[in-house]
């Protein structure tokens, strides 16, 4: 007996996978050349069948695909096809990779640590970056204002630190002073006496108050009584300091205060 699915018109196929009577032609079927029958015919399951089926293929037989593209990737002829098919989907291309990040925040992270690790591909994305920024002057600073004013504070910082760096360039300490800052005080740090060969220019009253890069603004300081101070007051920080000695205060007042009269 028939079925009435069984009646398949002229012009018409009926799809092995999903059983839907489609009119036979290349936009419902694929068609394919059989070489010892030379002549086309058109595959037993529809287009959209196909892709299932190439779906299932992909997903059972991955490293067989991955292989294969890796490989097929190579050619000049898959080169030209792909460079196509991404200046003709750009759009789709980006919705896609948006949705696989947010789907896989674990995997882009690896694979974000890994590239960072890699020299040649940091390079790569810093040389591809400055070509960007050159083609793209006037984003680029709408960005950056637009990203100034939601971290105020950041820049705040920032710019307080190029006036430092900027005070030490009109720097007036020479070479000769700062040994001779170091050989008054004994090449030891001028807070806490330790002998150190590391010493650092500790500025007395801090850049960051208004103090100069001058010989009458800084002391040689061992770095962790550098990095204590830091921009506080000399006069309040140092007498709570377990290291202090009224004597080493006073030799302190008395060399800045020599070199403050011979500056002025
Ligand atoms: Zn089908
Ligand atoms: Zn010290």
């Amino acid at each position: 007996m028939l079925n009435q699915s069984d009646i398949i018109p002229k012009g018409y196929k009926k799809c092995s996978d999903c059983g839907r009577i489609l009119p036979e032609t290349t936009e419902y079927f694929v068609s394919n050349y059989n070489k010892n029958r030379n002549r086309y015919y058109y595959k037993c399951h529809c287009r959209e069948c196909g892709k299932v089926r190439s779906k299932a293929w992909r997903e059972n037989n991955t490293d067989k695909y991955k292989n294969y593209y890796s490989e097929h990737n190579k050619t000049a002829q898959a080169k030209e096809s792909n460079k196509r098919y991404k200046e003709a989907h750009r759009e789709v291309i980006k919705e896609r990779k948006k949705e696989y990040r947010q789907k896989n925040p674990d995997k882009i992270k690896a694979y974000d640590k890994q590239r960072r690790e890699n020299p040649e591909t940091v390079e790569h994305i810093n040389a591809m970056t400055r070509r960007w920024r050159a083609n793209n002057k006037e984003g680029v600073s709408a960005y950056n204002s637009q990203y100034a004013k939601g971290n105020k504070d950041y820049f705040r910082a920032a710019a307080q630190k190029r006036r430092n760096a900027k005070k030490r360039t009109e720097s007036t300490l020479t070479a000769p002073e700062w040994e001779r800052a170091k050989k008054h005080f004994n090449y030891c740090c001028a807070y806490c006496g330790k002998k150190t060969v590391h010493l650092e220019q500790e500025h007395l009253i801090p850049l960051s108050k208004g103090g100069a890069y001058a010989a009458y603004n800084i002391l040689p300081a061992c770095k962790s009584c550098n990095s204590k101070k830091h921009d506080k007051e000399f006069s309040e920080w140092y007498k709570t300091q377990p290291f202090y000695s009224e004597e080493r205060e006073n030799i302190i007042k008395d060399y800045i205060n020599n070199l403050v009269a011979t500056a002025l």
